[in-house]
């Protein structure tokens, strides 16, 4: 089983300040993995699919996901399904199995209606500058409510993931002589180059 407790210290830390979606992630993610059985990704075991669009409030939840299932931005396990919503399936490569859980619409609704939010976050102010008297009981609410009241987990389900071909090839740009995975290649008068000297090259900047 693992303990989502034994990560609260090292999550704060990768993420850099206290608020409560990190510890949601941290939470949901440990309630994936013990409901499939595994333990933390060293590689690319587990395979984490976050619903979770771009500049909306409470990403921070996926460096939670990030943290405790060790699919992580740089192996590339962990995929945005950009849907502006907080579910994550989690994928077990191995047993060709997935779960997929859901932070409660009410759990959610909650954290929205503290201090933390509608005095600090929504006026702007950074949630590094949030006094701990504000953030901490927050953050220990979260750690501590049982599993039903902060998600909805659902059945393990089949999932066959095939992983997208990794390629190990590569060139050197022509024009600015910086590397390039082949496949990001472009070629413009029989010189290959980079994606961003071509947009140089296509506004005349080269
Ligand atoms: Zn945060
Ligand atoms: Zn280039």
């Amino acid at each position: 089983m693992v303990d989502p407790k034994e990560y609260l210290e090292r999550g704060l830390f990768f993420h850099g300040h206290r608020c409560p979606a990190m510890p949601m992630g941290l939470r949901l993610g440990a309630a994936l993995m013990n409901a499939l059985g595994v333990s933390r990704a060293k590689d690319g075991q587990l395979v984490a699919l976050v619903e979770l669009g771009d500049d909306h409030c409470a990403t921070c939840f996926a460096d939670g996901v990030q943290m405790i299932t060790g699919c992580t931005f740089g192996k590339g396990n962990i995929k945005k399904l950009h849907y502006g919503k907080w579910g994550v399936t989690l994928i077990d490569k191995a047993s060709k199995r997935a779960v997929r859980g859901v932070p409660k619409a009410e759990a959610m609704l909650a954290n929205k209606q503290t201090p933390f939010f509608k005095d600090y976050r929504e006026k702007g102010i950074p949630a590094s500058e949030v006094p701990p008297e504000v953030v901490d009981p927050l953050v220990e609410k979260v750690m501590n409510a049982p599993e039903e009241m902060l998600f909805t987990v659902g059945e393990v389900f089949n999932y066959d993931w095939e992983d997208p071909p990794h390629s190990f090839r590569s060139f050197v740009c022509d024009l600015c002589g910086e590397m390039v995975v082949e496949e990001y290649g472009r070629v413009r008068d029989e010189k290959r180059i980079c994606i961003p000297c071509q947009e140089k090259v296509v506004k005349g900047a080269f």
